[in-house]
């Protein structure tokens, strides 16, 4: 574990908006860290096409090595699926990432900002998501893909749920959520069709809930959650799901609250996080100096609320709140992005979030 006053980063910055959306952040959470006393040390690595040209592989070995060598990571945007069909990881990095490492949870905090229109004003949601199996086919086999084609008129898709992923996707949840005061999980399913695998998650936190007697579990079918959500969008705070579910939900959060310009990630495991932006790429603004980056920085902000967890650390849970306000000052003051409406170029808006933060009281 890192030192009490030190967080130890690894950088991909990755592809498309990738590199410009890494530097303001590093540079957003250069200013919380001289406020808060944390002391910064960072290496980046090779990850995306900038690995492939040099390594012939979208993660060489070198950045796993530095990965593991480092609790907390900063990563960019990978191109999905245009790199050469050589590569072992084509299409999928970040699929790889998360299985190599085990980073089983994922979290998707939605929070609706006034300056952006959002159609759900206060909407504030954390949707956690099991990362590592379920209906995504490249991360449900120890060998081979899970997705068949028998004959050219049959396709067969496999979903994998095992009681180890839950039991530990389970215990985050009910941890995270005592960490945020929040004493109801709502746990979204389709156990009436997916008797056997869905019948395991749910159970699953049934069992695991006698650890953690203080929060109540509420069961949800995903239908009735879906057409309820929008309606009655504040009585939900904290819903855990399998991976496909929590991919379409925390979605429809997002969108519901703005958009997912400024939605946050954070990939977690037992020992390493993952911050990463929702956002893909953006290769149609590559280079023009209009990236948003506020997606990146809340993801780092999390990522130190993480670290808290962790360490209990006051330092790091002040840096995250650090970055967050700064931020919302940015918006609140008219100074963004053309993405969400302003007319700020990346400079300027990362200028005002670091100058937020250097003034806030
Ligand atoms: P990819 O193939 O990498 O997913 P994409 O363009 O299909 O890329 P996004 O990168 O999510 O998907 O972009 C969707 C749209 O939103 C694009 O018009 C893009 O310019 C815009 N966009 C996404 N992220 C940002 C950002 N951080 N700042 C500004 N605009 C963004």
């Amino acid at each position: 574990m890192a030192k009490s006053n030190e967080l130890k980063l690894a950088v991909l910055p990755g592809d498309g908006i990738g590199p410009e959306i890494t530097d303001a952040t590093i540079t957003v959470l250069k200013a919380a860290a001289r406020r808060t006393g944390l002391k910064l040390t960072m290496k980046k690595g090779l990850f995306g096409w900038d690995g492939y040209k040099k390594h012939k592989t979208t993660i060489p070995d070198s950045t796993i090595k530095l990965l593991g060598e480092h609790e907390g990571w900063i990563v960019g945007p990978t191109y999905a699926g245009e790199y050469p069909k050589e590569d072992p990881y084509h299409g999928h990095p970040n699929g790889f990432i998360r299985k190599h490492f085990k980073l089983f949870a994922n979290v998707r905090p939605v929070e609706s900002f006034p300056q952006l229109k959002p159609l759900i004003p206060d909407l504030n949601i954390v949707v956690l998501r099991e990362n590592t199996e379920g209906f995504y086919p490249d991360r449900n086999m120890a060998w081979g893909y899970g997705e068949f084609k028998p004959t050219d008129d049959v396709a067969i898709s496999m979903r994998v749920i095992t009681r180890k992923a839950c039991e530990r996707f389970a215990r985050f949840s009910f941890a995270y959520a005592e960490a945020l005061g929040i004493n109801r999980i709502s746990v979204v399913h389709k156990r009436t069709a997916l008797q056997q695998s869905d019948g395991l998650f749910v159970g699953t936190f049934e069992e695991i809930n006698k650890e953690f007697k203080k929060t109540k579990l509420e069961l949800l079918r995903i239908d009735t959650f879906s057409s309820q959500f929008p309606r009655e969008p504040h009585k939900y705070k904290l819903v855990a799901t399998t991976n496909l579910f929590g991919d379409i939900l925390s979605d429809q959060a997002s969108g519901l609250a703005g958009g997912v310009g400024v939605a946050p990630s954070l990939n977690a495991g037992t020992d390493c996080a993952m911050a990463q932006a929702v956002h893909g790429t953006a290769p149609d603004i590559v280079g023009k100096g209009v990236a948003n980056p506020s997606a990146l920085i809340f993801s780092t902000a999390l990522l130190c609320r993480w670290f808290y967890l962790r360490t209990k650390n006051k330092a790091c849970l002040e840096a995250a709140s650090l970055m967050e306000k700064g931020v919302k000052t940015a918006l609140v003051n008219g100074v963004m992005t053309p993405d969400l409406g302003g007319k700020a170029s990346s400079a300027t808006f990362t200028k005002a979030i670091v100058s937020a933060i250097n003034n806030a009281k």
